[in-house]
């Protein structure tokens, strides 16, 4: 789940970036509204969580902005302003939700939850791929009663994959899965995840195992039996 931040206040900006961080969401920061629609252009974002006042206009402008496309994200504005009115006009511009600052960080947290159970109401907060099962909420990944260790963005990589278990996921959408736009990829960065998570996966007795294709991708597949 990847989600935009667009805020202008440097120390509630990493506040937002450290909570939603530690939900397991992939997070990317913009502080204005001509920044933010240059990334929700060229990325899809699940959620964006955005500021009303911006140096360069409001953030609603935003959400109208992207109201006819295809990719738009679901948005969560936040305001210190706390008149009714505003959040009135907010909601009918078309925003999804609407915080007031301050606010409590957990009702932050249950509110992007409410939105990303909204926008993929399919997608099972438990995935199983063979005798792994993925827990979205508590990112936890377990094999039998065995639950595997795993770093913030191995999880990461691990449900892009269950979630296309058996079908071949390019470089390209893991990438764009796992990491945001400022954070430092270094070219052998992914492959020394995913050799890890392929370990640990062996290492729990998993019956499913990560092959790469060479220049293509990765696919989750089962487990050749060994002849
Ligand atoms: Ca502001």
């Amino acid at each position: 789940m990847r989600v935009l931040i667009v805020e202008d206040e440097p120390e509630l900006m990493s506040y937002l970036s450290l909570l939603l961080g530690n939900a397991g969401l992939v997070v990317d920061r913009t502080d204005s509204v001509e920044a933010a629609l240059a990334a929700l252009r060229t990325a899809p974002f699940d959620i964006a969580v955005v500021d009303r006042r911006l140096p360069d206009g409001d953030g609603l402008s935003i959400v109208k902005a992207m109201a006819k496309t295809e990719n738009r994200p679901a948005f969560l504005m936040l305001t210190a302003r706390d008149a009714k009115p505003d959040v009135i006009e907010g909601l009918n511009g078309g925003a999804d939700d609407y915080l007031v600052k301050p606010f409590e960080p957990g009702e932050l947290i249950a509110r992007v939850r409410v939105l990303a159970r909204r926008r993929h109401p399919k997608r099972s907060l438990v995935l199983n791929a063979g005798n792994l099962s993925l827990d979205l909420e508590g990112r936890n990944a377990s094999v039998g009663m065995e639950t595997l260790d795993l770093r913030r963005r191995e999880a990461l990589i691990l449900e892009a994959l269950v979630q296309r278990t058996g079908r071949v996921v390019t470089r390209d959408v893991l990438i764009e899965a796992v990491y945001g736009f400022d954070d430092l990829i270094e070219s052998n960065t992914l492959e020394a995840q995913i050799s890890r998570l392929r370990r640990k996966l062996r290492d729990a007795g998993a019956d499913v195992e990560i092959t790469s294709l060479r220049g293509i991708g990765y696919i989750l597949k089962k487990v050749e039996p060994a002849f």
